[in-house]
């Protein structure tokens, strides 16, 4: 046990040396970067081509909204792009590391701590409090549980539930489970937010009360955002929206462009 917590601890160490390095020297340029991204699902004889061939750079700081119909591929690059499944073909880059050069040990270390990760289930655990639900990333990463207490509470109150730290999620609306999701995935001072159809599960107003705190982070955190969905409320929100169609891209846009581009569909 102690041996490999030597283990991961040292290479922690090593990552976290390495991709402070190349934060510093990409400041205020990408933070992700896709180069021909492919993947093909194989069951038995059939082939699934989910994508084609994406690059897409991702900006430091930005606000992107990845859209596209159901089953156009957008969970599949959201799982390339987070470091949770491997690519067919291509490269996926965060803070310039190649993370298919990582081992599965440093591989650990950045989806817990670079990539906050919010799905449209909330996927909360239902016998812990808000806050145990809070503080859990923060335990995996070795935190200190009287400052991991500390720092759950503190983003809590930042995504405004602070009051309802011993909650369980069964006694919160769809809207506060999604916070309380959001405040998880902030846990560890993350660099990236992915969010999968975040408002896929709830209501229009909570959608956008959902959308506004994004805003807010991003404006206050300056945590990159990228969302898939094919919820249109986002486009106005983002600050590029990319469209995935059948596994390609098909094209980058501004919201005001997207207005236009769907007028002209209507
Ligand atoms: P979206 O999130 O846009 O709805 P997905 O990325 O989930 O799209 O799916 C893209 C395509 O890949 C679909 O045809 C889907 O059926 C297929 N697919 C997704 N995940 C798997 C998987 N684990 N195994 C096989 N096929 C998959
Ligand atoms: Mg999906």
């Amino acid at each position: 046990m102690s041996n490999g917590q030597n283990h991961s601890t040292g290479l922690a160490a090593g990552l976290s040396q390495m991709l402070a390095g190349a934060v510093d020297s990409a400041k205020g340029s990408y933070v992700i970067r896709a180069v021909g991204v492919r993947k093909v699902y194989k069951m038995g004889e059939s082939e699934t081509h989910a994508l084609r061939g994406i690059t897409l750079d991702v900006r430091r700081g930005e606000y992107m909204s990845i859209m596209g119909p159901s089953g156009s591929g957008k969970s599949t690059f959201f799982n390339m792009i987070g470091g949770l499944d491997k690519p067919t073909a291509g490269k996926v880059y965060i803070d310039q590391v190649d993370i298919a050069q990582l081992d599965p040990y440093e591989l650990a270390w950045l989806r817990c701590r670079k990539v906050g990760y919010i799905f449209q289930m909330f996927n909360l655990i239902q016998v812990m409090s808000c806050l145990e639900n809070v503080m859990l990333p923060m335990s995996f990463a070795g935190k200190d549980s009287e400052e991991a207490r500390e720092r759950a509470l503190e983003i809590l109150e930042l995504v405004g539930l602070r009051e309802r730290a011993l909650h369980k999620p069964a006694e919160m609306s769809g809207g506060q489970q999604q916070r309380v999701a959001i405040a998880r995935a902030l846990a560890n001072t993350p660099d990236i937010l992915l969010a999968d159809e975040p408002t896929g599960n709830l209501d229009l107003r909570t959608g956008e009360e959902i959308i506004e705190l994004f805003k807010h982070l991003r404006d206050t955190l300056g945590v990159t955002i990228i969302t898939a969905t094919h919820d249109l409320k986002m486009l106005k929100a983002s600050d590029r929206i990319v469209w995935i169609e059948d596994g390609n891209l098909a094209r980058v846009s501004t919201p005001e462009e997207s207005n236009i581009h769907l007028e002209e569909v209507h």
